[in-house]
């Protein structure tokens, strides 16, 4: 017979194991630190890889799911789930050098990587040369260079990059290339199809797709991607369960919303293209098959109040983010690019009068009449 047990015992028993006896239809979320084991030989029977959890930082249900999630969608092996997209970025860029080696990047990465790599990395030893868009970047090899990170699909002014020619000088160069893929996403290109080593996400943008979570990914093929794993394990990058949890469900809608926010994007920048305030709309035409993504960045004329343009929206908002479901507006200047020098935005064509739109899956004409509104008003 069962010896009974103590209420504060029972408190927190109650339910025992009873996971693992549903089957549930939507996955649980294993909000938990770390896994039970029945006997130390049964622990040991993690080391011999029969068993796959033992400490979430190793390795959870939830967040083992949304690497494997992505590189599916991506098409690598493997793939890892981070705490942010900026432990991606660092976590992949240190999997491919050390201390003493150099790396190339675009000048037009986001911000906050120009500020990882211009301090941080700098300061861990590593040397980044930031290669302007359309030169030469066989200009920029040294002896000690290692890699090269790019976007796929760069912000404010939604260029994209010609992976397949940068491939190619990576292979003669012999130097690992990373890519960002987070504007792009794997609906519209996949760069490790043509040949890049690593693939990182800010999964906190169309991933999740909802606003509602900071997270990262990165995929890649094997070898590399297992010491990527060791490597974010190691220095403790890694998302919580229940992040990873939303941002799986996010990724299950990623096609759809893909669909639907692209096509709003480009109807939107076709109109915007009309208006006599606009000076010019950023909007690529050949991002892929499937459309060209949801993101549209306009100029508007040195005359138009951009304080009174950005607070005469009726549903869109003001945001230092993109990508949700919602259409919202932010400014470059002020968030994404406020940390690159103003001579390197000026470099980069940077405007105070440029606007970037991330465009939601709301209905097209309504998105269209209150930028027309705004407009009206600036
Ligand atoms: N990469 C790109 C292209 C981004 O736009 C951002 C953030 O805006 C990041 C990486 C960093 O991602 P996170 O904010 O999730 O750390």
């Amino acid at each position: 017979m069962e010896r009974k047990r103590y209420f504060h015992t029972n408190s927190v028993h109650f339910n025992g194991n009873e996971h693992t006896k549903n089957k549930s239809k939507a996955k649980p979320i294993y909000q938990t630190s770390a896994f039970v084991f029945e006997s130390l030989v049964d622990m040991e029977s993690y080391f011999s890889g029969e068993k796959e959890y033992l400490y979430s930082r190793y390795g959870n249900p939830n967040t083992e799911d949304l690497g494997k999630g992505v590189a599916l969608l991506e098409e690598a092996d493997d793939g890892i789930a981070t705490s942010s997209g900026m432990s991606a970025i660092l976590c992949a860029v240190l999997s491919v050098c050390r201390s003493g080696d150099h790396i190339l990047a675009a000048l037009d990465v986001y911000g906050g990587t120009y500020s990882l790599f211009e301090q941080e990395l700098k300061n861990l030893g590593i040397e980044v040369t930031f290669v302007e868009p359309h030169t030469d970047w066989q200009k920029a090899v040294k002896e000690n260079t290692r890699a090269l990170f790019c976007e796929s699909v760069t912000n404010p002014h939604i260029r994209v990059e010609s992976i397949e020619d940068l491939m190619k000088f990576a292979k003669e160069n012999q130097l690992r290339v990373i890519v960002d893929n987070t504007f792009a996403t794997p609906y519209f290109a996949k760069p490790i199809i043509l040949g890049a080593d690593l693939v990182i996400h800010s999964a906190t943008k169309y991933l999740g797709g909802h606003s509602d979570v900071t997270a990262g990914v990165i995929v890649g093929c094997e070898p590399l991607i297992s010491r990527v794993k060791q490597l974010v394990i190691t220095m403790g990058t890694t998302l919580s369960p229940f992040e990873a949890w939303l941002t799986c469900r996010g990724l299950k809608t990623l096609g759809l919303r893909m669909e639907r926010q692209s096509s709003n994007a480009a109807t939107l920048a076709d109109y915007l293209k009309k208006q006599p305030k606009v000076e010019h709309v950023y909007y690529p035409e050949s991002l892929s098959s499937f459309g060209n993504g949801a993101i549209v960045t306009i100029r508007l004329k040195q005359e138009v109040d951009i304080h009174a343009f950005f607070s005469s929206f009726s549903f869109v908002k003001i945001a230092p983010t993109l990508a949700g479901v919602e259409t919202s507006i932010s400014y470059p200047v002020g968030t994404s690019h406020r940390s690159v020098p103003i001579e390197k935005r000026e470099a980069l064509g940077i405007s105070s009068q440029d606007v970037r739109i991330s465009v939601g899956i709301e209905d097209h004409r309504d998105i269209i009449n209150d930028f027309l509104e705004a407009l009206k008003k600036a």
